[in-house]
């Protein structure tokens, strides 16, 4: 009788050949995608080893049984062992890989591993006993291979109970379609495995522990590229931040940002994306790209591999100025090199974006020693800032309301005043709004200081009108974004009710909108407000887009012309004659016009001669803060 039928079944090592063949396909796949080094990733990536082993282990069994019969006993005894091994040792892999990604509770996880790694070990030890004694159980000998019980089998039924009693109670705790791909997984291991077993085979035995681990590998830890972009996904750069930071790799970057993509969550057109795809692979060696979000790349190469990288940076700018003129996006590009003060790609990309603040658009910025440092001043104001909308304190100390005077033509004294809001906080000392208000607007925390701003101003305005000051009001600036809160209205007038000051006593300043409906949300919001007495400024007039026809639909009472009228007004006649017209077209409509910004004695005639009922600048004052609004007003009679 020939050997091979009399050692191995029908064995095809094509089976483990694949299985091995796609294990590394994998790895290399994600070795070059970069995927997030979680646990559950790297309990995957030993699940992979193991199932190598088993293959090569397997293939080894039935070449040695092929070429040696008898004379290969022992070898043969250890590779079978160390194919059951690695399988127990990927069963119980499975085990703990569904406790971690499902986030199993402690207790739970620990059974079911304990449950698990006695199966294994039990399998192990027998198996090992099994193979070491010559007189019973795993042996070759002339007539055949020798089992005894079949050890294995029992094992394996033993797995598939646990792991399917797991994949139930944890339905609850994954998306479902993810659940159900893992379910048809198993069920198609285990009947695969089922039909080799009836049919005398058991070429595909590994094979099938292959088939949940392409699932894993598909559901769980693909990080598949853009294949247009050429980029990856951004959590891949966290996972490579890390390396480089361990392996102590110095790195540059390179950021661009394009706003109108990023406005409109939209993708890039595909001719830019074959032209981003090129200038990040065709300039520096090695590079990667990111897709951080929508109109915004980050480019990561290694200083190492590219010594030269000044000659290759400004080589990919004069290249970015020929596509620029051809696209005509506006852009913002940020270069930079690792630092130790930044940790991971949000802290990364935190950085670039309070960077892009103080940019002009169509600019390049080289990151300096400063930024670094402004980032670090503003990483500390917005703790402040999260703690003072935490705590919510109508009366927290480091908001404080300084207050600009407004002069009265008419009345030839100050009447009203803007509240101008400052944080004072312990490591800064004074920060002024534009160092703050954008932070706060972008983190939602910019309703809270209104509330603050406008308790306050309200207490001021309360304590002056009991001293005798005669003035007619006070105005607190309000951001657009907050007039979207439904609550808005609810919180302005408690607050004022509260304060139990009349309601006309105060004023709202609001910036003019672009949309539709935020134009809607404001003709509402002010109906609503206006009611209790309120008066409505709009504010940095001639900075916006404005529709006159729009902001004479809402019902405002003053109409401030920004600074930028008054400088206007100073360059040329023709330009005086413009600002001069719409003033005057205001105030025929029975808006008054404040003019901001008024530096000097020439902006005041200026802006006198042209339609003015009120002017407001440091030619009058400075913003001082709230209790010196005192020198100011005057004492009733
Ligand atoms: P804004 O509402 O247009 O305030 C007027 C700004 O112009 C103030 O700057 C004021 O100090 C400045 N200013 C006043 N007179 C002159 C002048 O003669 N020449 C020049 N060049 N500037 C003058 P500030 O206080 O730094 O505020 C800047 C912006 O921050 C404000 O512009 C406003 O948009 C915002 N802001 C200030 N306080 C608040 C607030 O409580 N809430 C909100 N949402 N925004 C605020
Ligand atoms: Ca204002
Ligand atoms: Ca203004």
């Amino acid at each position: 009788m020939p050997l091979q039928s009399l050692y191995a079944d029908n064995y095809m090592p094509v089976g483990d050949v694949l299985t091995m063949a796609v294990c590394y396909v994998i790895i290399i796949v994600m070795f070059f995608s970069f995927i997030k080094r979680t646990r559950s990733f790297r309990v995957f990536l030993t699940i992979l080893l193991f199932l190598i082993l088993a293959s090569m282990a397997n293939i080894g069994y039935y070449t040695v049984l092929e070429h040696m019969g008898v004379q290969g006993g022992s070898i043969v005894g250890v590779l079978r062992l160390i194919m059951h091994a690695s399988l127990f040792i990927i069963f119980f892999l499975f085990t703990r890989y569904i406790a971690i990604v499902t986030d199993l509770n402690h207790k739970l996880s620990l059974w079911s591993s304990f449950i698990g790694g006695i199966i294994t070990c039990f399998v192990i030890i027998w198996d090992l006993v099994d193979t070491l004694d010559s007189r019973w159980g795993f042996r070759i000998t002339e007539a055949g291979i020798q089992t005894g019980p079949n050890i294995f089998m029992f094992g394996y039924i033993a797995y598939v109970i646990l792991l399917g009693a797991l994949l139930i109670y944890v339905r609850n705790r994954i998306y479902n379609r993810v659940l159900y791909g893992f379910y048809c997984t198993v069920i198609l291991a285990v009947s695969l495995n089922m039909i080799q077993r009836f049919s005398g085979q058991s070429s595909l035995m590994i094979g099938s522990f292959l088939l949940p681990v392409i699932a894993m590998f598909y559901i769980m830890h693909s990080n598949p590229y853009d294949v247009r972009l050429g980029s990856l996904n951004i959590s891949a750069m966290d996972d490579m931040i890390r390396f480089y930071r361990e392996k102590k790799v110095p790195f540059g970057y390179m950021s661009l940002f394009m706003h109108t993509f990023s406005e409109n969550h939209a993708p890039v057109p595909a001719s830019m994306q074959e032209t981003i795809r090129r200038f990040s692979s065709s300039y520096f060696r090695d590079a990667r790209l990111f897709h951080v979000s929508s109109g915004h790349f980050l480019l990561i190469y290694t200083l190492k591999r590219n010594p030269d990288y000044e000659k290759r940076i400004s080589s990919i700018l004069k290249a970015f100025t020929q596509e620029y003129s051809r696209f005509k996006q506006d852009y913002k590009i940020v270069i930079g090199r690792c630092t130790d003060q930044l940790s991971n790609h949000n802290e990364y990309i935190s950085f670039i974006r309070s960077i892009h603040r103080n940019m002009a658009e169509n600019t390049v910025h080289f990151v300096t020693e400063k930024d670094s440092a402004d980032y670090d001043r503003e990483a500390y104001i917005l703790r402040e800032l999260t703690d003072i909308y935490r705590v919510r304190r109508l009366d927290d100390p480091r908001v404080l309301v300084y207050c600009q005077p407004v002069y009265n033509i008419r009345l030839g004294r100050y009447d009203t005043a803007e509240a101008l809001m400052r944080l004072n906080l312990k490591e800064t000392g004074i920060v002024y709004p534009d160092q703050f208000i954008p932070l706060a607007e972008e983190n939602g925390y910019i309703h809270i200081l209104t509330q603050i701003i406008l308790h306050k101003t309200c207490e001021a305005v309360r304590v002056l009108i009991a001293e005798g000051y005669n003035f007619t009001r006070i105005s607190v600036n309000v951001s657009a974004l907050e007039l979207k809160d439904q609550y808005f209205c609810r919180d302005i007038s408690g607050i004022i009710e509260e304060s139990e000051i009349p309601g006309n006593r105060v004023a709202i300043e609001l910036t003019e909108s672009q949309d539709e409906s935020d134009f809607l949300i404001m003709q509402q919001r002010i109906n609503e407000l206006k009611d209790l007495g309120i008066k409505f400024y709009l504010d940095d007039f001639g900075t916006g887009y404005s529709s006159l026809e729009r902001i004479m639909q809402l019902p405002f009472d003053i109409i401030k012309f920004d600074r930028s009228l008054v400088i206007a007004s100073a360059s040329n006649s023709r330009s005086a004659q413009i600002v001069g017209n719409m003033a005057k077209l205001f105030a025929e409509m029975d808006f008054s016009v404040l003019y901001e910004g008024v530096e000097d004695s020439g902006d005041e005639h200026r802006c006198i001669a042209m339609s003015a009922s009120y002017l407001q600048g440091f030619k009058y004052s400075r913003p001082v803060p709230i209790d010196e609004m005192r020198h100011f007003f005057s004492l009733s009679a």
